[in-house]
C-alpha cells in the first residue's frame, strides 16, 4: 500500500520534474566523438547538396558537408549492405534448389513468401527455417503428384494407343516438302506438330470449340479434360487412314485438309484434295 502522504508531489497532477543539470558535457564529447566542429563532403550527394542532381539531399540537408559521425553511419550502411548482400550470395550458392522452390510457389504460398522476406532482411535463413521450408516444398509437390494422378485417371478412359506411324509419315514427308508449318485438317479434329516439342503432335478438336484437347506422343494420345470421349477413336481412324481422313474434310467442306485453301479445280473438288498437297502430304 502506498501512502500518498510520504510523497513530495501528488504522483496524479504534478509535472514531470525537468532532468538536472543538463548533460552539457555528454554532449561535447559526443560532439568531439564525431569529429566536433570538422565537416567532410557529404557521401550522399557527394557534396552537392543536391539529391540525383534535383533534390535537396536529405542527408546533409542540402549544405553539402557533414559531420565526421554521418560520415561513419554512411559507411557502416554501406558495409552492412555489403556484408548483407555476400552473405545472401553465400546462401544461395548453399541452397540453389530451396531457394528456387520458394520462388516458384512464393506468389501463392504465404510461408514461402515470409521465408523470402526474412532472407532479404537477415541474408540467410535458419536451419529451422529450412527445415520447415524443405517440409512445405515436400508437402506442395506431394499435391501437385495427387493432383495430377487425379487427372490422369479422369481422361485415362480417353487416352490411348494411337497407330501414329501414318501420322507421323505425314508430318514427315510435309517437312521433307518444305512446308514450315505443315497442319492436318480433318472434320473435326486438326493435328499438328509442337513448335517446340519434336515428336509432339498437338489435337484440337472444331467439337470443343477448336480446343486444343490432347497430345499425340510416341503413339500415346493423352487426352485432356475437354476431349469428348470419342477423340481416340476419331484420331485411330485418321492414323489408319490419312488419305481418307483429308479427302472426307475436302469433299464435305470444299477446302483442302492440308493447305486450308478452297478446292477451285472440279478435279480437286471431287478428289477432296489438291493435287499439289497430294503429293507433298504423300497422300
Ligand atoms: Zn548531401
Ligand atoms: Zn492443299
Amino acid at each position: 500500500m502506498i501512502d500518498f502522504n510520504d510523497l513530495d508531489t501528488d504522483p496524479m497532477t504534478s509535472t514531470p520534474v525537468a532532468p538536472i543539470g543538463a548533460p552539457e558535457e555528454i554532449r561535447a564529447a559526443a560532439h568531439m566523438h564525431n569529429g566536433g566542429d570538422a565537416v567532410f563532403p557529404c557521401p550522399k550527394c557527394l557534396g552537392s547538396g543536391l539529391w540525383r542532381g534535383i533534390r535537396r539531399c536529405f542527408t546533409c540537408q542540402g549544405k553539402g558537408k557533414v559531420s565526421k559521425g554521418v560520415v561513419a553511419a554512411a559507411k557502416g550502411k554501406v558495409t552492412k549492405a555489403a556484408n548483407l548482400a555476400a552473405a545472401k550470395a553465400e546462401f544461395e550458392a548453399a541452397n540453389p534448389d530451396l531457394m528456387k522452390g520458394l520462388r516458384e510457389i512464393a506468389g501463392w504460398h504465404r510461408f514461402a513468401g515470409e521465408l523470402l522476406g526474412k532472407f532479404e532482411v537477415y541474408g540467410e535463413l535458419t536451419a529451422g527455417q529450412v527445415g520447415a521450408a524443405l517440409n512445405s516444398l515436400a508437402e506442395v509437390k506431394r499435391k501437385r503428384e495427387e493432383k495430377a494422378a487425379v487427372r490422369a485417371t479422369e481422361t485415362a478412359d480417353r487416352s490411348g494407343e494411337v497407330g501414329v506411324d501414318r501420322i507421323n509419315a505425314l508430318f514427315a514427308t510435309a517437312m521433307e516438302s518444305g512446308l514450315k508449318k505443315p497442319m492436318f485438317r480433318t472434320e473435326r479434329l486438326t493435328i499438328k506438330p509442337a513448335k517446340l516439342h519434336p515428336g509432339t503432335l498437338y489435337v484440337t478438336d472444331k467439337a470443343a470449340g477448336g480446343e486444343y484437347v490432347g497430345k499425340i506422343v510416341n503413339g500415346q494420345f493423352t487426352a485432356r479434360r475437354e476431349a469428348a470421349t470419342d477423340t481416340l477413336a476419331l484420331l485411330c481412324a485418321i492414323a489408319a487412314d490419312p488419305l481418307k481422313a483429308a479427302t472426307d474434310y475436302g469433299r464435305s467442306t470444299g477446302v483442302c485438309g492440308c493447305c486450308g485453301r478452297e478446292l477451285t479445280d472440279p478435279d480437286s473438288v471431287k478428289a477432296g484434295i489438291g493435287p499439289i498437297c497430294a503429293t507433298k502430304w504423300g497422300l
